[in-house]
């Protein structure tokens, strides 16, 4: 039985591990008369969803809202659609062509995690477009007296969106917020994704998101917040901090490998978390990226 419990109102968190992955990936389950799953994960953590809706006693999901299309969030995207064909899949209209048609999701994750990586992470399957629904940036889905928002959330990946539930006055955030840490002290540090990070956007989502006047942040990769305009602060602090350590040391000419040990220095210095050469080699190839196509280096 996957760990599961009930994080607000009708609300169910669910994790599930991810192969290859440090941290525990979460699944958020919301119990309506119409059935919502925000994050499916990868294909395959839907074993574990499939166990967990059943202990629920949820039987038939209406929407599936993966946050964006990356595999971590949406590999099993896919996978749900087809054990669910009524249901409605939400995505952003840049990642719309990535559900229908996943090569490049498939490609990337290759890149990523290998030639072989369906044999831990499952397979990537398309999603049907007749199952797809493209929401507008703001737009309300309404179930029962539960208003759940989509807002339109770019920086992590252009195709990024969070879901705000206006009954729990929470922010289902997927990475817009940051990668928020394992300890007791949340302190999120920029999720940074090569090749479509973009640090302005993703700054400016903070700021939409911070105007929402929220409770509580949902994190996929991690817990529950309870302070969102603090953490958001810090969230955007540290996206600033790691920006301008590459950026400086890029100016420098430095070598990629120097500057992940100087990016794992200050984060090991300031919050006392090592992070991995895997975390900081995508942090530091993301950041080069971007300030190489805002012309900074
Ligand atoms: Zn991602």
């Amino acid at each position: 039985m996957p760990h599961i419990e009930e994080i607000a109102d009708k609300v169910y968190r669910l994790e599930t591990p991810i192969p290859g992955m440090t941290t525990v990936f979460a699944v958020y389950l919301i119990k309506e008369s119409e059935e919502i799953l925000i994050e499916p994960g990868p294909a395959a953590a839907v074993p574990s969803i499939r166990d967990g809706m059943s202990h629920l006693g949820m039987k038939n999901l209406a929407y599936i809202i993966p946050t964006h299309i990356h595999v971590d969030h949406a590999g099993g995207t896919g996978a749900l659609a087809q054990l669910f064909p009524q249901a409605k899949v939400l995505v952003h209209p840049s990642g719309l062509k990535h559900a229908v048609d996943p090569s490049r999701l498939i490609e990337s994750t290759k890149n990523v995690f290998g030639p072989d990586f369906e044999a831990s992470l499952g397979s990537i399957l398309p999603v049907p477009e007749s199952q797809i629904k493209v929401p507008e940036d703001g737009e309300v889905i309404s179930v029962n007296s539960r208003e759940l928002q989509i807002i339109y959330t770019p920086g992590h990946a252009p195709h990024h969106i969070a879901i705000f539930d206006h009954t729990v006055k929470g922010i289902f955030c997927g990475e817009a917020l940051g990668l928020p840490g394992e300890g007791a002290e949340p302190f999120p540090l920029p999720a940074v994704a090569p090749p479509s990070f973009d640090q302005e956007l993703y700054l400016e989502t903070m700021e939409k998101l911070r105007k929402l006047d929220s409770q509580m942040l949902f994190y996929s990769h991690g817990g529950i917040g309870r302070e969102p305009d603090k953490l958001i602060s810090i969230a955007e602090e540290n996206t600033r901090a790691l920006g301008d350590i590459i950026l400086n040391a890029l100016k420098e000419g430095e070598a990629a490998e120097a500057i992940s040990r100087r990016v794992g220095d200050h984060v090991a210095s300031r919050f006392g978390l090592e992070l991995s050469e895997f975390d900081l080699a995508m942090t530091v190839a993301g950041y080069t990226i971007y300030f190489t196509k805002k012309g900074l280096i």
